[in-house]
């Protein structure tokens, strides 16, 4: 079963497109408009996201900048134009769709992206519930909000995040946020996690606290 998330503002072919993937087997949550759309497209890591171009709001050439290619996406488009499929394409969606489309070409080209992006995982992404981390950017969502984290925070939740399920003791993180010439006590570490949990919100309780010892965050690998 994957997750699929289905932005597209024509509630019939929503429906239709819907049913369909569903009885594949797979889950799908569906937004009608831009924003929803790039608001639930953030919030986790799809298996795929289907984006229909003409949105009310965003756009979904729009949206398709923001996720592609860390998320595999699969375009939507009245359009047939060469140079629309091109711009989609080049914005790092894996494929396109035109409308109207049959069933069973829809449904293949669904199967392809997602075996495609079963052989080679191509992210950077770090993801555990509602937290998402992205490393080249530089950002971290929690659901499906952007959060200024100081250098320090960065530097410890990525740690955590690749080591889900591991204590990390206070050493090894002093290592990590340790910069040229500045001087990090166990104190410190402290201080950067109660900072760091405090901004990831309810995410925040995952950080485990291991008297004496260090960090740890729980959750479940995928
Ligand atoms: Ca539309």
């Amino acid at each position: 079963m994957k997750e699929i998330l289905l932005v597209e503002d024509e509630s019939d072919i929503s429906r239709l497109m819907q049913l369909h993937l569903e009885r594949e087997g797979h889950r799908v949550t569906a937004a009608a408009t831009g924003e929803d759309g790039l608001k639930h497209a953030l919030s986790r890591a799809w298996d795929l996201v289907i984006l229909d171009w003409m949105l009310p709001g965003l756009s979904g050439l729009e949206i398709c900048r923001r996720i592609a290619p860390k998320l595999p996406v699969l375009m939507v488009t009245a359009r047939t134009e060469d140079s629309d499929i091109v711009l989609g394409l080049e914005s790092g969606a894996q494929d396109y769709i035109t409308k109207p489309f049959q069933v069973p070409v829809f449904l293949a080209r669904v199967r392809n992206i997602l075996r495609r992006s079963q052989a080679s995982p191509a992210s950077d992404a770090l993801t555990l519930g509602g937290i998402q981390m992205d490393e080249v950017r530089h950002e971290v969502v929690v659901a499906g909000e952007i959060k200024a984290l100081t250098v320090s925070e960065f530097r410890l939740l990525g740690a955590l995040l690749r080591n889900v399920g591991r204590v990390l003791t206070r050493n090894t993180l002093i290592q990590l946020v340790q910069g040229d010439g500045v001087a990090v006590t166990p104190r410190t570490i402290d201080t950067h996690v109660f900072g760091l949990r405090k901004k990831l919100g309810s995410e925040g309780d995952k950080i485990e606290s291991i008297r004496g010892v260090g960090y740890r965050i729980q959750g479940h690998e995928k």
